[in-house]
């Protein structure tokens, strides 16, 4: 037993100068701390992150859910055991009463489930990874795949009707560490290179760290990375993967991308038409959170060749999980842990996927904090890939540096 002393909230800024809240949860054995990220383009389900509304930060500040957690959470569960994190979690979402967490707020409750995760890694002197697998039932710690998105475009760019993120796999590499200097150096590869094509404002950086260059074309990026992979040594090593993040182009029953307008099907035959051309193993979003049909489709089409991810289509929800797996509408769950607001929850999500044989990728969000929990996480339940955003800017350096870490100690 180690017993929640005392639990404590502030407001603090994300990667986009954003207002998140930071938790702090206080045992005998210390203080642990956790924050929350927040996505850009996000799903129509997801969780609700309470903002305050008002003057301030253009109405962002989330000094409501800070003040839920000190005023209405901290008194609940002080005095109740850190290790019994399914029990405080559960005691919030009976607390907020909602389906979308409206009433504490996703970011509230999220806040103090992490931070209450990493309060019971420190009471069982256990590294968080680790503590993780125990409470998931996974002892098998391996190291994922990163998917590193090097092209930022869509939301995360400020470009309309456009495909939201260009990533590179190292599928070849023998380690993490490999992969992850693999990834780099076609990074550096791919900066040469737009800077020497369209100048240095080609290299300005994207939400997510990865470069923004004023290219309208998804084709035209592919290229580009693939004669980075190439350049660097590595084009038969990498792959590539997208988010196309498709309800943020989807507009009265079309997808418009760039200057041409799509059907469902004449998108399926696209995307399949992509993946001929370049090594393209996985697309996560293809379709609009609520066209289930042509997800179908496009799992019969192509499921068996390609990772077909659901993000905005699951939300990281087991009832949309559930459906998902009932209409075969794709093969693979995006998990992000603010998308739901807990970390049973989460938890709950990703025992779905894995029963139904999906792969797993654990996501991080446009905008982050130097928070590197979920590389604990991907880590700790054993799911094979991870999405943590470029390897450059530090809220998404610090992830991928804490797999490092990880790899190291597991060596
Ligand atoms: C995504 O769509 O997968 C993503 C990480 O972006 P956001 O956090 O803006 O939803
Ligand atoms: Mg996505």
């Amino acid at each position: 037993m180690a017993e929640i002393k005392s639990v404590k909230a502030m407001q603090i800024l994300d990667s986009r100068a954003n207002p998140t809240v930071k938790c702090f949860v206080e045992t005998e054995d210390g203080i642990s701390s956790a924050s929350v990220p927040s996505g850009a383009s996000t799903g129509t389900f997801e969780a609700l992150e309470l903002r305050d509304g008002g003057k301030e930060y253009g109405g962002k500040s989330v000094m409501k859910a800070v003040s839920n957690i000190e005023k209405i959470i901290a008194p609940k569960i002080k005095g109740m055991d850190v290790f019994g994190l399914e029990e405080i979690d559960r005691l919030m979402i009976g607390l907020d009463g909602t389906e979308s967490k409206s009433k504490l707020g996703a970011n509230a409750i999220l806040a103090v489930s992490l931070a209450v995760a990493r309060a019971g890694a420190k009471s069982e002197g256990l590294e968080l990874f680790e503590y993780l697998g125990k409470k998931f039932g996974n002892k098998k710690f391996c190291l994922p795949l990163p998917m590193l998105n090097i092209m930022n475009g869509g939301k995360h760019a400020g470009f309309e009707h456009d495909i939201q993120e260009h990533m590179i796999s190292p599928v070849k590499a023998k380690s993490f560490g490999e992969g992850l200097r693999m990834s780099v150096e076609t990074y550096m590869v791919l900066k040469a290179k737009l800077k020497k094509k369209f100048g240095s404002t080609a290299i300005a950086l994207g939400d997510e760290g990865g470069f923004a260059p004023p290219i309208e074309s998804t084709e035209e990026r592919l290229e580009l990375m693939l004669e980075s992979a190439e350049e660097a040594g590595y084009g038969k090593e990498i792959k590539f993967a997208l988010d196309c993040a498709a309800s943020e182009f989807f507009e009265n029953g079309k997808y418009r991308l760039g200057k041409k307008e799509f059907s469902s099907g004449e998108l399926i035959d696209y995307y399949a038409d992509l993946c001929g051309r370049f090594p393209i193993y996985s697309i996560e979003d293809g379709f609009a959170e609520e066209d289930w049909p042509a997800w179908q489709e496009f799992t019969k089409k192509s499921g068996s060749k390609i990772q077909i991810v659901g993000d905005d289509l699951l939300v990281t929800n087991p009832k949309r999980i559930s459906k998902a797996v009932g209409l075969k509408a794709c093969n693979a769950l995006l998990l992000k842990v603010n998308q739901i607001g807990s970390l049973t929850e989460s938890f709950e999500a990703a025992r779905l996927a894995f029963r139904s044989k999906w792969n797993v990728v654990i996501s991080h969000r446009s905008g982050e904090t130097c928070d590197s929990f979920i590389a604990d996480l991907v880590v700790g339940i054993g799911a094979a890939q991870c999405k943590f955003g470029a390897p450059a800017r530090s809220e998404r350096a610090e992830k991928y540096n804490r797999l490092l870490e990880i790899e190291k100690a597991l060596k």
